[in-house]
């Protein structure tokens, strides 16, 4: 009988170690091991870069900006938080900016100088090194949805104009009168500008008020993968056809899974130049830079000594994140993780 317990006894503290390793292995209960190995995740948005006076924001405005940056933040981050992937993410974020007036994008859309809107967008995968883009739209509601299907449903990067609004008819996609696109604020902003090419460069007064309102997103996901979008109606007074940055994969947006996602704003022709967003994802491959060394280098550097003017916002495969600007402002935000709090910036720190 005796020598029956010990038996028991002894069988019963070899299986001790066991069940420990057992608790490790599938989370102890309560959650606290499978909550430390909870995957990284978060988005950055931006909503343009230029010259912003603190002087000319009304508190209302700022709220305005604020409100509607924070939406699309959020509605990214929870489709982030659900398990959803950060190109869906950053697609659901640039088009609700893309359905404000707020935003140099879609609805709000800057005018060329003969009076119309053409719009550019671009999205990039990460994962795969894929990329859809469209330039010179004039009737595609949402572009940043019709970028997404060039990269996922043709076998192109990059359509234009009356080809890229056929591809959408095709497709599917929201085409709208091209008067969908406007708004006072920018007609005037355009009446302003042509007066000013009327006068003698001499005489002339700085660029007013000179906002570009462009958005993007960049954002990583629980599985580790990156994804960048971006659109605009480029520059007030652009001329006729003339496409920037937003539309060329590597200068305006950039994604890949091994470096960062990047997406810019700016004087789109230094952007292009500089190839701005894939630069500071070289720089990180092949420099060992951080992202923050990476993205200053260039913004801060390189397009600042070229004369170009902007910013970008980024996140690397950790999660960390980089917003350099060289304007005095630029409207951005972010959520890392699960944080309800969402940070909403405009000027410098
Ligand atoms: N980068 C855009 C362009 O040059 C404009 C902007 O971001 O404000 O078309």
């Amino acid at each position: 009988m005796r020598k029956t317990n010990l038996g028991f006894l002894v069988a019963g503290l070899c299986c001790v170690p066991v069940l420990i390793a057992l608790i490790v292995m599938t989370g102890a209960p309560g959650g606290s091991v499978s909550q430390a190995a909870e995957a990284k995740f978060g988005i950055v948005v931006h909503g343009g870069a230029g010259t912003l006076k603190r002087t000319s924001l009304t508190p209302e405005k700022e709220a305005a900006y604020r409100d509607k940056l924070s939406e699309a933040i959020r509605v990214g981050q929870k489709i982030l938080r659900d398990g959803g992937s950060s190109l869906d993410a950053v697609e659901a974020a640039v088009r609700i900016l893309e359905d404000s007036p707020l935003f140099n994008a879609g609805k709000g859309a800057v005018f060329t100088s003969e009076g119309r809107n053409e719009l550019d967008a671009s999205i990039m995968d990460g994962l795969t090194l894929k990329a859809g883009a469209v330039a010179s739209v004039t009737r595609v509601r949402n572009p940043i949805s019709l970028a997404r299907a060039v990269m996922e449903k043709s076998e192109n990067v990059l359509l234009v104009g009356a080809g890229a609004e056929v591809f959408a008819k095709a497709q599917a996609i929201p085409l709208v009168d091209p008067k969908y696109f406007f708004t006072q604020e920018r007609w005037d902003e355009l009446q302003k500008d042509r007066e000013r090419d009327k006068k003698p460069k001499s005489e002339a007064s700085p660029a007013p008020n000179e906002k570009h309102g462009t958005v993007g997103a960049v954002a990583l996901d629980k599985q580790g993968n990156l994804a960048a979008a971006t659109s605009t109606g480029g520059r007030t007074n652009k001329a006729f056809g003339r496409v920037g940055d937003s539309p060329i994969i590597g200068a305006g947006t950039y994604a890949n899974n091994q470096t960062c996602a990047v997406s810019a704003t700016g004087h789109g022709e230094y952007f292009i130049r500089l190839a701005v967003c894939y630069d500071i994802s070289a720089l990180i491959a092949y420099r060992g830079m951080s992202l923050k060394e990476a993205a200053n280098a260039v913004i801060k550097g390189k397009l600042t000594k070229l004369g170009g003017t902007g910013g970008i916002v980024a996140i690397d495969k950790d999660a960390n994140i980089a917003m350099p600007f060289n304007t005095s402002g630029m409207y951005r935000g972010y959520a890392i993780g699960p944080n309800p709090q969402v940070v909403f910036k405009i000027f410098e720190d």
